[in-house]
This record gives C-alpha cells, structure tokens and sequence, in this order.
C-alpha cells in the first residue's frame, strides 16, 4: 500500500465533509484518540453558549421547564443508534454510576448473589461489580485471561449456575478491541436465569449495537468517546421496558420519584426509566452530550462502521508492512467483524514510544503494560492521516526516538 492510496481513499469517501463539523483548529494534529475523548463539535459551542447566555442568563430557574425532559429527550436521541426503543435510554449520572445501579438491581430482582464477567474488563466495571457481588453476599467471578480477546459465549455458559444473577461485560474491550457476541450471550445467559448488563462505552457511535433484536436486558455507556459529548459528559443507562417495574435501583433520589414535586415523605419509584436516574443533571454537559449525538445521528451509524472498518484495516496492513518487523506485536483482531473503533498495538517500549509520537503531533493513548491504542473517528479522521500516523511509528521506532524520554509514567496516560 502507498500513501496514494489512502488520498485516493480520501478522495471518496462520503463522510469526508464531516469533518468541518468539528472544531479543528490545529491542521496538522493527528489525533487518534477519539475513543478516549471525541473532538469538539461546532454545534456543541453553539448549543453550550445558548444554554449559558439564554436559558441560564435570562431564562433562569424558568428554563427548568424545557430542561426537566433532557435526559428523557437526549436519551431518545440516543436510543437508535443502540437498538433501543423509545422510553428505554435515559441520560444519568456517570458510567460507573449507572452500572453500580442497574447491577445491584438486577441482581436483586433475580435473587441470587454472585456475578460473571470477564478478567479483561475494564478496571472501574471490575472493581463496581465486585462490590455490588460482595454486597448482596456473593462474589464476582472472572472468565477467562486478562488481556485476551475473549469471553465467548461458551467462557460464560461454563461459568453460570444457579448462585449466578447477573453477567456483566463490555460490548468492545478498551484494551483489544475485540466485539463480544452479545446475542449468543444474552441467550446463554437468559437459558441459565440470569441478566445480561453490557457496557456500552467503547461501542456507542462506532460499533452498531442492537439491544432489542438481541434481546438485551440492561446497558450502560459514555457519551465522551465516539459520541464526542465532552470530557466528564454525563452518561447513559438503557433498561428493557419489561423490566422498568421489575428492577429497584439502589439510590432513591427526587429525580426518580414517581411524582418528584409532590414532596411526599415516603420514596415511590416512577414507573419509567426515570427511575434509574437519582438527582439534577448537569444541563452545560447534557447540552454538549447532546449536540455530540446529533452529529453522529445524522451521519449514520451504517456510514461510519463502514469507514471505520476501513480504518482499523489500513493500521493492521501497515502493522504488517511496516511495524511488526520492528518488534510490535497487533493486539486486536484481524476479523473486521471482530473488531471495534480502535487497534491496540503493543511494544516493550510502548509508553515511551507513545510520548515520542505525542511529541511529533500524533496523539493516540497507553494502557499499561505495552499497549498503543489507536482510536478511529470516522467523522473527523482521514485514511491519510491514519496512515501517516502509523508512519511516524514506524520512524520513532527506526531511530529510537523513545530513548530521549523516561520510563516514569505521567499523571494521565
Ligand atoms: C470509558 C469507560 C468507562 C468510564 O467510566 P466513567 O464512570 O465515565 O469514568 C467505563 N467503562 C468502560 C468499559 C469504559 O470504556
């Protein structure tokens, strides 16, 4: 593959002009880290300013009438691009909040104690799910290696018996990017009694996810990554409606009260998904959240996991013309079906080497011990840029570039 290639890529691809919709002032960065936090859209300044210098500067404690139905509205916003229906997205909280929450429900709705979910999980589902398992009496039990691609349907089929309420993984590994199979999941778990509650977090916006042809029961996820809401945007959480009478969510705030005004003394669950939710959101970020779901809504997730793909590809055949002679190891799958929004590329020398590149204006990020990541943000990456950026790889590799920078690790990697 030559460079032409990837300018004629450019050339044709249809979302080429999503890129202008971004704030893009520094031209010559590459950023490849869209999955850890998304590039600013232009309509996410427009629609923050009238929210500070019209709803809140003018139309102060007012505003409260069109802002009380947000997170219903944005989570609506939300629901197709997950295969949700209308009434089963609502906007809440933060991720690892919304998972304490539909965990510890829906392991009490179903009675027993212990929890599945993979090694290879992200750390903050990990440490949530554990104490949500050693709260109701029971344990968490992990499936499979840290690291590897995994879990299959039949890792967790072994690992459910009766003692098991709820499995709980994410859709898209952060470190691999490997996609589970949630529909051979849910129903492994369904046959053995138990929830499914997926983390949406690296899938939303990157990956179709289709909750209710799977029959997926409970959901959660962030909106700073591929839906490029903004640093700390709130989350969201998704409950099958079958389930909304069923599932007592832990926190009992006025903003799930059936009747929130009302004042009443005595705690009643509304009968909708607002129950999940606890307390005021945060209207700045809900605005931004929501203009970065726009965007996404109206490229179209068919479009975007077609481009995407095409991204993840153009890094794996570099990896192989290019890196894997210059000792980096692919850490995703070679399947297109198989894999999410981002490659991991490891290296002993990985955390130095990701510095150099930060240096040299290529920001992708580190995941301790080895692990590149690059992310692909098909609405504002181009096919040149990636493969440029798998160049100055190459290059700091060749001339040991990483050398000049030390091993102890910054703040934020
Ligand atoms: C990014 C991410 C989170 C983030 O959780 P916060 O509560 O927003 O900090 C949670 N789970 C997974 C799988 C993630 O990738």
């Amino acid at each position: 593959m030559e460079r032409s290639d990837a300018l004629e890529l450019d050339a044709a691809d249809p979302l080429h002009h999503f890129r202008d919709q971004f704030v893009v002032d520094d031209r010559d960065l590459i950023y490849l880290d869209g999955n850890s936090l998304g590039r600013l859209p232009r309509r996410a300044v427009a629609a923050v300013r009238a929210v500070v210098e019209d709803d809140w500067g003018r139309g102060l404690v007012r505003s409260w009438e069109h802002w009380i139905k947000w997170a219903q509205e944005t989570g609506d916003l939300l629901a197709p691009l997950i295969g949700a229906r209308p009434g089963e997205v609502i906007m809440s909280d933060q991720t690892s909040v919304n998972l304490y929450k539909l965990a510890s429900g829906g392991l009490a709705a179903g009675g027993r104690r212990d929890i599945v979910t993979s090694s290879g999980n992200f750390p903050s589902d990990l440490y949530v799910l554990a104490g949500v398992a050693a709260a109701a009496g029971g344990r968490l039990r992990l499936v499979g290696t840290p690291g590897s691609s995994g879990p299959t349907p039949e890792e967790i089929d072994k690992a459910i018996d009766g003692d098991v309420g709820l499995v709980s993984l994410s859709h898209v590994a952060y470190r691999s990017g490997a996609i589970a199979d949630m529909a051979a999941i849910n129903a492994a778990a369904h046959d053995a009694g138990a929830l499914v509650l997926w983390d949406l977090s690296h899938s939303v916006g990157s990956v179709p996810v289709d909750l209710a042809d799977t029959e997926a029961d409970l959901a959660v996820g962030c909106t700073y990554k591929h839906l490029n809401g903004g640093p700390g945007a709130p989350a969201f959480l998704y409950v099958r409606r079958d389930l909304h009478a069923r599932l007592v969510q832990p926190i009992h705030g006025w903003f799930g009260h059936a009747d929130m005004f009302g004042f009443a003394s005595e705690y009643e669950a509304a009968p909708d998904a607002r129950r999940f939710t606890v307390g005021t959101p945060p209207i700045l970020s809900l605005a931004a959240a929501r203009a970065g779901i726009e965007v996404t809504a109206q490229a179209g997730l068919g479009a975007i996991r077609i481009k995407s793909v095409a991204l993840t590809q153009l890094i794996i055949d570099r990896f192989d013309e290019r890196l894997s002679a210059l000792g980096f190891r692919l850490g995703s799958p070679r399947n297109a079906d198989e894999r999410g929004g981002h490659v991991a590329i490891g290296h002993d020398d990985g955390y130095r080497m990701t510095k150099a590149l930060i240096d040299r204006g290529v920001v992708p990020d580190f995941r301790d011990p080895d692990t590149i990541r690059f992310g692909v943000a098909p609405l504002y990456n181009g096919f040149t840029e990636v493969w440029d950026g798998i160049e100055h790889l190459a290059v700091v590799a060749e001339t040991a570039a990483q050398e000049r920078y030390p091993h102890q690790r910054s703040a934020v990697t």
